[in-house]
Order: C-alpha cells, then structure tokens, then sequence
C-alpha cells in the first residue's frame, strides 16, 4: 500500500452532503472556530453560509500550487487539524478504496485484501478512536 499521494478524490466524492460531523465537533467549531461552523446548517455539513444550500464540494479542500505544470493535481485541507471525524477516519475499508479509486492501493493490495486491510488498520490506528 501507498502512501496518500493527496490526490482529493475522497473529498471530492463525499464533500457534497455524504460527511457527517459530530454533535460534539459542531459545539467545538461554533466555540472556537466559527469559520467552519458558518458552512454547518441544522447539525449537517456543508452549506453556503450565505444561501444556506447544499455545497457541491467542500469548502476546505483547496489545490497545492504546482511547481511543474506537468504534475498531478495535489489537494490539501484547510481544516486538517480540525476537520471532521468522517475525514479524519478515512480510508477504514480497502473495498472503500477499491471502489473509491483511492491511489493508495496497489495491486499487491487487490490481490491479498486481508493483508492490505490489516496494513490500513495498523496505519489508522492513530486516527481511530
Ligand atoms: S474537511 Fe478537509 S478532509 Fe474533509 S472533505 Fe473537506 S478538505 Fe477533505
Ligand atoms: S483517495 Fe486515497 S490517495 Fe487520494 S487523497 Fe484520498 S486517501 Fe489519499
């Protein structure tokens, strides 16, 4: 298995109303970050916080300037210390990433997914409650 190489695709799949955030989060982000807590409406994330509508990508996700123009897009998350619990906790399934097309999976990974999933285990453990 790869390293995250911060292709976005995984934010850019679910960043449009497929996370969630905690109760718990939202109370912090209202406290002491409200320039997250403005895209929160009703508990659910993320909305304009001026039209109050569903957001069609995240609001964080933003590209790295490249050096070379030749060079794969990059993604970085404005928010990384304070991102979500849904974030923080992806990838957790190889069959996720499979169907995600996530680029941290290699081919070694398809053909012994137990293995892999135990590789992605040991290296989530940190980010997992
Ligand atoms: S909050 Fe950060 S990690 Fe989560 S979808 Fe947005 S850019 Fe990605
Ligand atoms: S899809 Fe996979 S490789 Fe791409 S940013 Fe998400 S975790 Fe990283």
């Amino acid at each position: 298995m790869k390293d995250c190489n911060q292709c976005g695709k995984c934010c850019i799949k679910y960043g449009n109303g497929d996370l969630a955030a905690t109760q718990e989060e939202i109370d912090l982000w209202e406290i002491f970050n409200p320039d997250i807590f403005e895209y929160v409406k009703d508990g659910k994330i993320w909305f304009d916080p001026e039209t109050r509508e569903q957001l069609d990508r995240c609001p964080f996700l933003e590209l790295v300037p490249k050096i070379k123009v030749e060079e794969k897009d990059k993604y970085t998350c404005s928010i990384y210390q304070d991102r979500p619990e849904d974030c923080r906790l992806y990838p957790s399934l190889i069959d996720e990433m499979v169907r995600d097309e996530c680029e941290m999976i290699e081919i070694d990974d398809l053909e012994n997914p137990n293995k892999a999933q135990k590789q992605l285990d040991k290296l989530m453990s940190s980010s997992r409650p």
